[in-house]
């Protein structure tokens, strides 16, 4: 195993911002778990196979080759040995994202792909059970969270700046729901692992998150 920080917590708490710049800091590799089950959405979406059909997400499961590779330290997940990291962000891929990924043997393929991962690099690996399931070993473990009003106004302002026009009440509303649905699926559900860290960025700035990280990393690894 090489040495790994898991970062965990609900969606737009700054994950994958502040994941990129420790990991860029420390010299390990960013793992971006979320990307491989956006992936497997995309792959069902393609497939035409509907988000409560079980039976189908398990044989699409199967059929689904996906691998990671890294690209100038950035992560390239590839789908049928296709780059598909342009078609990842969409609302839409998020949703399906987020109900296939309570399927079990969705969970078990990727999961295997993460520990993978992890065993052979340093890693920041981020996602919602990577503290509870995928690294429970890790010295360094976060739950990286904020307040819902406060993650939906850094979405919209996301949106805004990329021209696009939306509406604050309904982001806050799908992070919720969002939320709701990753907290408290049977399989892997979003919590904070005993032994973690918790860091609530509502009223913090990137920076004094990325240092509050580092000092526990330097202090547990
Ligand atoms: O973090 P991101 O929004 O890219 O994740 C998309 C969805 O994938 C989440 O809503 C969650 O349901 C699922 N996910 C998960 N376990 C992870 C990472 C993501 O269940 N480790």
């Amino acid at each position: 195993m090489g040495k790994s920080i898991a970062i965990d917590g609900p969606a737009g708490a700054g994950k994958s911002t502040i994941a990129k710049m420790v990991a860029k800091d420390l010299g390990y590799i960013y793992v971006d778990t979320g990307a491989m089950y956006r992936a497997m959405a995309l792959y069902l979406i393609r497939q035409g196979i509907d988000r409560d059909d079980t039976a189908g997400i398990e044989k699409a499961c199967e059929d689904a080759d996906i691998s990671i590779e890294y690209e100038n330290g950035q992560q390239v997940v590839l789908l049928m040995g296709e780059n598909v990291n342009a078609y990842l962000r969409t609302e839409e891929v998020g949703n399906m994202a987020s109900a296939s990924s309570a399927n079990a043997k969705v969970r078990e393929k990727l999961v295997d792909l993460q520990k993978k991962l992890a065993s052979s690099k340093d890693v920041v690996m981020d996602g919602r059970d990577i503290g509870t399931v995928v690294l429970p070993d890790s010295r360094c473990k976060i739950y990286l969270t904020a307040s819902s009003a406060v993650r939906a106004k850094r979405r919209y302002d996301e949106l805004t700046e990329k021209g696009i026009t939306s509406d604050i009440k309904q982001i806050e509303a799908d992070i919720i729901e969002r939320d709701n649905r990753d907290m408290s699926r049977e399989n892997s559900p979003l919590k904070q692992a005993e032994d973690a860290v918790l860091i609530d960025s509502s009223d913090m700035t990137i920076d004094e998150v990325k240092n509050a990280i580092l000092a526990k990393a330097k202090e547990r690894l």
